[in-house]
């Protein structure tokens, strides 16, 4: 059986904390060059030029894209063949966002609790999603989610009568709601399916894709395409100064749920969309 050391889930972990601040990702710089070519308002375009020149500075100078460091979000698909040894996954985890966040300078963002609000000092404890996968490595996907976008996200449990157009019209809802607030032009994750919880970790999921690549069920692209082309007709805009990109992409996650059951959650990410991927082999 194959041995992952904690040591290398903790170095690991402190690399990409620092990677996915510093360096945004080759796929929504892509997005922000072809937006500058499709945005048709002119303020749009100065706030998206802004927005590449502040990822070239932060890629150039090895500083954080935004202030707002982000809560480390992981899903981390671990090879049932494989074996930590040293310790346990998740504490290697939580040593590797401390090491990376306190190395990197990156802010602080996480409290104890909501009812004492006292900062943890280290940016722990991470969130991590745990999926059990065949074979014997360790891919670890991060993501240091912004609190305003998250701010923004909702979830409502629909009735099966409300079908598909009821979900559309409850998406276009939340992110005209979220107006400015979620940073945009943002990245709009979905969940339909599930139960209440699953629905969330659905639409969290779905922002770890890439962007620019459609769900590989055609039906689900399809509506992938669509939402993105309504939610570009609000005229929210780069940073809700009006215009035609509000959303750099939508993604769509889809999975069965209970006969009486329609629920959608939305989980928005802002322009700073900050993923990293890696494995341990
Ligand atoms: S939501 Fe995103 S862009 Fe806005 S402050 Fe937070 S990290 Fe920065």
């Amino acid at each position: 059986m194959k041995k992952i050391h904690y040591e290398n889930i903790v170095e690991q972990v402190a690399e990409i904390c620092k990677k996915s601040n510093y360096n945004l990702g080759e796929d929504v710089y892509s997005a922000f060059k072809l937006a500058l070519q499709t945005e048709q308002s002119e303020i749009g375009k100065e706030v998206i030029s802004q927005l590449i020149e502040n990822a070239d500075i932060a890629k150039a100078e090895q500083v954080p894209m935004c202030q707002d460091t982000g809560t480390a979000v992981f899903i981390v698909e671990v090879g049932q063949d494989c074996h930590i040894v040293g310790g346990s996954l998740v504490d290697a985890i939580n040593e590797g966002v401390k090491k990376g966040y306190g190395e990197g300078y990156l802010r602080n963002s996480i409290i104890y609790n909501p009812l004492n609000r006292k900062n943890t000092g280290d940016n722990t404890p991470a969130i991590v999603h745990i999926d059990l996968v065949e074979g014997d490595n360790i891919t670890i996907h991060m993501t240091a989610k912004g609190g305003g976008a998250e701010n923004m996200s909702d979830l409502k449990m629909l009735k099966p009568s409300d079908g598909i157009e009821g979900v559309k019209k409850y998406i276009l809802s939340i992110v005209k709601e979220a107006g400015p607030n979620a940073c945009p032009p943002l990245v709009v994750g979905i969940g339909i399916g599930g139960n209440f919880e699953r629905c969330a970790y659905l639409a969290k999921k779905s922002l770890f894709r890439p962007l620019g690549v459609r769900h590989e069920d055609p039906v689900v692209a399809e509506l992938e395409e669509e939402l993105m082309s309504e939610i570009n007709r609000l005229g929210i805009g780069p940073q809700g100064m009006g215009g035609n990109t509000t959303a750099l992409d939508v993604k769509v996650e889809v999975e069965s749920c209970h006969i009486a059951a329609l629920p959608v959650a939305v989980n928005l990410n802002c322009h700073a969309s900050r993923h990293q991927t890696i494995t341990l082999t």
